[in-house]
């Protein structure tokens, strides 16, 4: 049976998923409040991330380590940085990394000291799950795969974000879309060997309008848009 973690950004984004669970129970650790309950034949636990790395990479080990999950799902909203990458659309990340990385001269520009790397895999067969499910859910919407960034910062100036995109881009790192905790989780789930799949629908397109376009989506389309396409990934779930 499987045991599937989601971690949420934002709490509209979980509420429609715990109302889709069976016999839901509240657990508490460090700090955070989980929800395990099953939908069909698998188990399901809830949480919220919390915002920025440190914290997504606590909440994520605390929940791996608490619940022997099988799978983790991240579900979240990012700025588009991709020049064909525009608000409302669904970015499937295949890899991810911190842009705001740096140990040079020690280390290669946005290499993670000791691990040989810049970026971490999600799992390609959840990725192609949430593909087929976000397609599913929202027809209307393009979706793009490929490298999502994310740091400490919520990146909302044109100015910053084009250099954004074009540091990494000289680093060969063409990247779609940025956000604040995906890469720290799936460095959390690269040292658990726990397969990963990281969804983000976009709210903004980082620049200076950032902060509007990011409220008034999140007020209107996050939530329903993450719960369409996590239950749809759940069913698509085989029942191991
Ligand atoms: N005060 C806000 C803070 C949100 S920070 C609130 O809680 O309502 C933005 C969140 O959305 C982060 O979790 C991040 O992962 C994502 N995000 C969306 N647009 C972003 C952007 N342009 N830059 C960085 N993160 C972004």
């Amino acid at each position: 049976m499987a045991t599937v973690g989601i971690l949420s950004a934002l709490a509209e984004e979980q509420q429609g998923l715990r109302q889709s669970l069976v016999q839901p129970v509240q657990f508490s650790r460090a700090g955070r409040t989980f929800w395990r309950g099953s939908y069909g034949p698998h188990q399901v636990v809830l949480g919220l991330s919390r915002i920025g790395k440190v914290a997504a990479a606590t909440t994520a080990t605390a929940m791996i380590e608490g619940f022997g999950l099988t799978h983790l799902v991240f579900t979240g909203v990012a700025g588009g940085i991709g020049h064909d990458v525009r608000v409302g659309d669904v970015v499937v990340a295949d890899e991810c990394l911190q842009h705001d990385m740096d140990a040079s001269p020690l280390f290669a520009r946005y290499e993670v000291p000791l691990y040989a790397r810049s970026r971490f895999a999600c799992d390609p067969e959840v990725s192609e799950r949430l593909a087929q499910a976000a397609v599913s859910a929202n027809a209307s919407r393009p979706l793009h795969r490929g490298l999502i960034a994310s740091g400490d910062r919520f990146v909302s100036g044109a100015v910053e974000v084009a250099a954004l995109r074009q540091g990494l881009a000289d680093a060969g790192h063409p990247v779609l879309a940025v956000e604040m905790e995906g890469a720290a989780v799936a460095q959390v789930c690269f040292d658990y060997r726990i397969p990963l799949g990281l969804v983000r629908t976009i709210s903004d397109r980082a620049d200076d309008a950032a902060p509007v376009d990011f409220s008034r989506f999140v007020a209107e389309v996050a939530g329903p848009s993450a719960c369409a396409i996590l239950t749809r990934f759940l069913d698509l779930l085989p029942n191991q």
